[in-house]
């Protein structure tokens, strides 16, 4: 594919063409990351790799800046290789197509991967340029973003000088992000004892569906309803009017994925038939009721089903669906200091009832370290009065605003003279690396944006041709203005 003269600046467009021409999904970097370490011998810049194919490559600030702090450009080399279910390419030995499509360039039935080649390909034609006037720079580029930043968690930091640093991993022109949320998944167990079967029992196959769900970080702020949540609560109630024994109950797949359908089996004694029935559509009247702006399509729906072997007592199941009702869910505090942003949250996106226990996962995030704390103990303290446990997985550090922040001025003002306006400081409920790098290097200086970049992750991705140059002249402007 030849870029066309549209495609600006050429340099960044030929590196990015080069990143682009081997694999480099999750897990599969080291083909790329010879890239770059082929890329700094050439031009006898001093360049650092270390077993997670990190590459970390060093230059001299320019004319009369080799003796200021160092600036830190960042992004990740590993992307996310998202294709049709049935298209038979393998991601893996096969690098991508580039296609330039209007104003977009984008991949040939695959993702593009423009996050994060792209800040690769800025940060390698910076360190090529022979005249671009700035401060001594590290550039760090990550592995293993996509699926837990291993490749920035596993980094010696100690090879860096530079105290700022330019994440260039967003996807919104105009927008700075300044802070992340920090996270941990919380995994409990309540143990269930279970008897036979009863007489005269009937058994439900109670549903709770029609929800949209989404990510816990982006949408938990949309008042999504969780089908965890509300199934537990109708069964709570049931519980409350009637001898209630659980059978089956499950809902959702992933902690970090707001569950859209939860499924449970429970029996009632027969004389309680009507009164449990009737209660379902009393439920699935107050949900649409509640849900009719954030979730138009949900339904509860309780059908009668066989005969079943087992049940749960009637009193653990009592014990299990209390624990389940008063779990919290959702958003728990706002930021006073961004409006409209989530500080901390949880979300119950995995549940499901084994032979001998109920499991169920949290999504516990925030950008405030005590609040995440404190979210999580109090998980630990619920689920341990029903007798139960917790134990907590993949915690990783959130980036705390800063008050005072030069590096943030710096870029403001770049983006004052290159776009004439004022940017949007932002932060995210999500993860960024940023927040790794911060919790690791003490005071950190960080500001995180990017090109404009469309459905990222899957194989709609495609990236803003024209913003490509805009962003590399605001990345110019900003290592021009620090000193
Ligand atoms: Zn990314």
């Amino acid at each position: 594919m030849e870029f066309t003269e549209n495609c600006k600046p050429l340099s960044v467009f030929k590196f990015f063409e080069a990143l682009s021409s081997v694999p480099h999904g999750s897990g599969n970097t080291k083909a790329i990351s010879d890239i770059c370490v082929e890329f700094a011998k050439w031009r006898g810049l001093l360049c650092y790799r270390d077993d997670h194919n990190n590459v970390v490559i060093y230059k001299e600030g320019s004319a009369c800046r080799e003796n200021e702090e160092p600036v830190i450009i960042q992004g990740h080399l590993d992307m996310v290789c998202a294709k049709h279910p049935d298209d038979p390419m393998d991601m893996s030995v096969e690098p991508i197509q580039l296609v330039i499509d209007g104003d977009y360039l984008r991949a040939e039935k695959t993702s593009l991967g423009g996050d994060d080649t792209i800040a690769v390909a800025m940060a390698l034609a910076i360190l090529d340029s022979k005249t671009l006037s700035h401060p001594p720079i590290e550039a760090v580029f990550t592995t293993d973003e996509e699926t837990g930043m291993f490749g920035a968690a596993g980094l010696d930091v100690s090879v860096l000088r530079g105290r700022r640093m330019l994440n260039i991993d967003s996807e919104e022109e105009g927008v700075f992000t300044v802070g992340c949320s920090g996270g941990l998944r919380a995994n409990c167990e309540i143990p269930a004892a279970r008897e036979k079967y009863g007489d005269g029992l009937v058994s439900y196959d109670v549903t709770v569906s029609g929800l949209l769900g989404g990510h816990s970080g982006c949408d938990i702020d949309k008042e999504r309803g969780s089908s965890n949540k509300l199934i537990s609560r109708f069964l709570f109630k049931a519980s409350k009017l009637m001898p209630l024994r659980l059978i089956e109950l499950q809902g959702g797949e992933f902690d970090n994925v707001i569950p859209s359908k939860t499924v449970a089996t429970v029996a009632v004694s027969g004389i309680d038939a009507d009164k449990f029935e009737r209660l379902a559509k009393e439920y699935d009247g107050i949900y649409k009721h509640e849900l009719s702006s954030s979730d138009p399509g949900v339904r509860l729906e309780a059908c009668v089903s066989g005969v079943k072997a087992e049940t749960v007592t009637v009193k653990d199941t009592e014990k299990l669906l209390k624990t389940l009702y008063i779990m919290p869910q959702g958003i728990q505090n706002m930021s006073m200091d961004i409006k409209g942003l989530v500080q901390t949250s949880l979300n119950m996106g995995i549940l499901r009832l084994e032979h001998d226990c109920l499991k169920y996962s949290f999504a516990v995030r925030s950008s405030v370290l005590s609040q995440k704390k404190e979210l999580y103990d109090r998980i630990c303290t619920i689920t341990e009065d029903a007798g139960g446990k917790t134990t907590s997985h993949g915690e990783y550090p959130g980036w705390e605003i800063k008050k005072d922040s030069p590096l943030r001025d710096a870029a403001l003002a770049a983006y004052r003279d290159v776009y004439g306006g004022e940017a949007v400081i932002t932060a995210t409920h999500g993860g960024l690396e940023c927040g790794l790098f911060a919790d690791k290097i003490p005071g950190l200086d960080c500001i995180s944006y990017g090109p404009e970049l469309h459905d990222i992750h899957s194989v709609n991705e495609r990236l803003g041709i024209a913003s490509v140059q805009r962003v590399y002249d605001l990345t110019c402007r900003i290592l021009q203005l620090l000193h």
